[in-house]
């Protein structure tokens, strides 16, 4: 069960007082899309990276499931996480930027080849895998990052602004790919994005964050119906 518990959770960076997440308070229901929303600057990614564990929190608590986890690192968390800037290795194959995490773990040889192998086919990458980060569509790309958290079997999804780098044509069918994953995987996904038709589409309920606070929890049809 992968509930998340932000308990009045609140961010300062050291060089100021003033918070940029101000007693962000709620529970991300498990196997929920849930999808943050709101100017550039509101608090998305901060929120997203300290419940990833990328970023202290000042004050209050994470638990992911009962697992209080302020003081987990992101490894121990049962997490994975997508970027906008895919943070592929350029030295590494597809394989091996995919088998990456696997191999931390010390899995056994066959096992991560299973592994990749099975991801790999799911993001029709099966013919890239020797090729080089540089030597792949940046649609492409992100399919390899998505592999890459894939293959972790993680009980949560982070995403943040995956698709933003990517053209038009491109970011449709992306995010065709992205919700027929969630389906697949029925694991909680957790995505940030400036996106109105990403979050519209994608998200079974919607954040909207205004200055480091929560204005509105809601569906989209809730959010975005005019009043
Ligand atoms: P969003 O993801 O909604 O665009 P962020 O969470 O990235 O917003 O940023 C929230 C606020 O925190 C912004 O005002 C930003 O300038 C500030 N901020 C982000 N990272 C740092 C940092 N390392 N040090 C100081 N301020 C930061
Ligand atoms: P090491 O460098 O530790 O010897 P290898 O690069 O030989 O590891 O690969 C480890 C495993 O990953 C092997 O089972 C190998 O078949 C598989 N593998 C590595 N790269 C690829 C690739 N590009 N395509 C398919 N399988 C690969």
């Amino acid at each position: 069960m992968a509930t998340i518990l932000i308990n009045h959770v609140y961010k300062r960076y050291s060089s100021s007082k003033h918070a940029v997440v101000s007693d962000f308070h709620m529970e991300i229901k498990d196997k929920e899309f849930l999808v943050f929303v709101g100017p550039s600057g509101c608090g998305k990614s901060t929120t997203l990276r300290m419940i990833a564990g990328l970023e202290e929190i000042s004050e209050g608590e994470v638990y992911i499931g009962d697992r209080l986890v302020n003081d987990l690192p992101p490894k121990d968390r049962d997490i994975a996480m997508v970027f906008q800037n895919y943070a592929l290795y350029p030295n590494m194959s597809v394989f091996e930027n995919i088998a990456f995490g696997l191999r931390l773990r010390k899995l056994p040889r066959h096992e991560i080849d299973q592994s990749v192998r099975r991801a790999a086919r799911a993001l029709e990458l099966d013919a890239y895998l020797d090729r080089k980060p540089s030597q792949l569509s940046g649609g492409q790309r992100q399919r390899v990052a998505l592999g890459r958290a894939i293959v972790r079997s993680p009980q949560v999804f982070l995403m943040d602004e995956p698709l933003s780098n990517l053209d038009a044509k491109l970011r449709v069918q992306m995010r065709m790919e992205i919700i027929k994953l969630h389906k697949t995987l029925g694991v909680t996904f957790v995505y940030v994005t400036h996106d109105q038709v990403e979050a519209m589409t994608m998200a079974d309920r919607i954040v909207v964050m205004k200055d480091g606070l929560i204005q509105q929890i809601d569906t989209p049809e809730a959010v975005y119906s005019t009043p």
